[in-house]
């Protein structure tokens, strides 16, 4: 047996991090369980390259509650540790960094905008544990090692008869901490942390039906019902149970698959996956996937947003690996786009900072920009594909779209392909739609495009049919952000104003298009044009009819430049 102490230069290191990290003790079960997924992940690859040569198999990891003798143990199958590697890697390592963590974050740690902890690592179980023993085989032919350290720098490491190879966590927990050695609490976190990690995890058994056993019951034509087991026996046993591991997780979750592999379907059950509680379909979904210039992957999700709905934002949830960080991506994704659904996953968003720091941080700001472009191209392919369909489901997503047109200028710039503008009779035109629609008759004096508007159909009723009487467009806007975008639009869009359908402006409208309107027919025009060449000598002038936008001159005479010079 060897004792030794943990190099540290604090005098006791563990009394201190349990003190700056108190609202965030579970997250040692999130630790432990990534160094376990890690741990089997390593041995996978040594496998896979042929470095370690035993069978790699279907390896899990394991939650045990042991209550009566208050311990939690965390059982892998992975690539375990040597003594020596438990020396290294323990007592140097995992401390040295939890030291580390220390110094940088003593005064930062309870800051709520912090946002993750990563780093924290093996050293976390001393948060909710007064004596902590590792038991380890490595996948190398050498003897197993049980590693004992009660809290204090001190530890012990003494030789073990553990024979299958992995590494146990025995967590003594503490008298402060007794919650974690409740179902319910471990369950709890295994599902908010651990519900999409690579590795399966196991915690307990349930029941389920023997598949083995599914028994088909039949009606005769009097109705009467026969039951027969799978092998055609009659049977009065409705279903068998049997008792199954408990798999807490999904290992494969929709993101981490390729788009191409994924169908609609697939994608509304990973929306069910995600929000067991939310009933409403989403509208649909983007699948983000980049590994260059940096690594994220992820899907989000439109949902339903209603008017009357109160939005609600942090429903997109961060991962790092398929482990869970947090569902405050504040500063990760555009702020307009925090009224989305889904994950995002990024090993190259930077923990253990602050939100401000994460805002100024380069990768971020890329995956930011990134996420609104994916956003916007969808929204337009959405658009070009099924028109019909993305019309019928603007009022539910134009809050979103309204909102990033005003805050997020790129995406203003890429809205203009497929942001709707209703009309009061329900058609529904893009911009540029609505521009070509309108120029020829809705200017005022000025040659400015006025874009008339009403924000209530029933209350500005005689309003709006008074300028349909005059051929005029109405759009209806009536978000909740619609004077913003007005003036975005008036700032941005070049010589347009609106105008209230109900305001005053209606009666400068200058209908242009009565100009163009001929007001003689052919018959007039040719004995007008007979007539002008008659009595207006055309070696001298030239006329016109009706060249005027304007049915004041119905005719004009314009002498060429090289003719008034000869008189000169
Ligand atoms: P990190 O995971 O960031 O490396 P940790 O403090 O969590 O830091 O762990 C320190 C080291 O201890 C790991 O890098 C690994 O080498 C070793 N280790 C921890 N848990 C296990 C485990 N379950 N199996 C094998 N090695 C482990
Ligand atoms: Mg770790």
């Amino acid at each position: 047996m060897t004792k030794g102490n943990i190099n540290v230069s604090v005098e006791n290191i563990f009394p201190l991090i349990k003190k700056f990290l108190y609202s965030d003790h579970e997250i040692f079960l999130r630790e432990l369980i990534s160094n376990a997924t890690d741990a089997t992940l390593k041995l996978k690859h040594l496998t896979n390259v042929g470095e370690a040569k035993v069978e790699y198999g279907n390896p899990q990891i394991e939650v045990k509650i042991d209550k009566d003798n208050k311990k939690l143990h965390i059982i892998d199958q992975g690539l375990g540790m040597t003594a020596e590697e438990v020396e290294k890697y323990i007592n140097e390592v995992a401390f040295s960094g939890a030291e580390e963590f220390l110094d940088k974050y003593k005064d930062s740690a309870k800051d709520a905008g912090i946002i993750g902890h990563f780093g924290l690592g093996f050293y976390s179980a001393f948060m909710v544990a007064d004596k902590v023993e590792i038991i380890t085989k490595s996948f190398k032919d050498e003897p197993a090692a049980h590693w004992t350290c009660d809290g204090s720098p001190e530890f012990t490491l003494e030789k073990a008869d553990k024979t299958e190879r992995g590494t146990e966590i025995i967590l003594h927990i503490a008298e402060d901490s007794t919650e974690f050695l409740e179902e319910a609490r471990i369950r709890e976190l295994l599902n908010k942390y651990n519900k999409f990690m690579p590795i399966p995890i196991k915690f307990g058994t349930k029941e389920i039906n023997d598949p083995e056993h599914e028994p088909k019951t039949t009606k005769d034509k009097d109705g009467k019902e026969t039951t027969k087991d799978k092998d055609g026996k009659e049977t009065t046993e409705p279903h068998r149970q049997i008792t199954v591991d408990d798999i807490i997780n999904n290992p494969n979750p929709a993101w981490t698959k390729q788009p191409t592999d994924l169908k609609d379907e697939d994608y509304s059950n990973f929306y069910r996956e995600l929000y067991p509680m939310q009933f409403e379909e989403p509208l649909f979904n983007i699948h983000l996937n980049v590994d260059y210039p940096f690594n994220l992957t992820g899907i989000l999700y439109f949902p339903k947003l209603t008017n009357d709905m109160q939005i609600q934002k942090d429903k997109i949830q961060l991962y790092q690996n398929q482990v869970f960080v947090t569902d405050n991506v504040e500063g990760i994704v555009p702020e307009f786009l925090t009224m989305l659904r889904g994950v995002i996953d990024s090993p190259d968003i930077p923990l253990n900072v602050s939100r401000s720091y994460l805002q100024a941080d380069g990768a971020v700001k890329k995956i930011s920009s990134y996420i609104t472009r994916k956003v916007a191209d969808k929204l337009k392919s959405l658009f070009n594909n099924n028109r019909e369909d993305f019309e019928s489901k603007w009022n539910d997503i134009k809050i979103v779209i309204e909102y990033g047109m005003l805050s997020e200028e790129k995406f203003f710039e890429k809205a203009d392909a497929f942001a709707l503008y209703p009309t009061v009779d329900g058609n529904y035109y893009t911009y540029q739609e609505l521009y070509d629609k309108i120029k020829a008759n809705q200017t005022d004096k000025d040659d400015k495009l006025v874009i008339l508007y009403a924000s209530d159909k029933d209350a500005q009723h005689s309003y709006i049919e008074a300028a349909k009487a005059k051929d005029y467009e109405v759009l209806l806007l009536d978000s909740p952000i619609v004077s913003h975008l007005i003036q975005k639009l008036e700032t941005s869009k070049e010589n347009i104003s609106f105008a209230r359908v109900d305001g005053d402006h209606i009666d400068n409208l200058i209908k242009k298009d009565d100009t163009k309107i001929s007001k003689l027919d052919e018959d007039q025009k040719k004995a007008l044009d007979e007539l002008l060449k008659e009595v207006i000598p055309s070696e001298k002038f030239m006329v016109q009819l009706e060249a005027m936008d304007s049915n004041v001159n119905p005719f004009i005479i314009t002498q060429p430049e090289f003719m008034r010079r000869m008189k000169e």
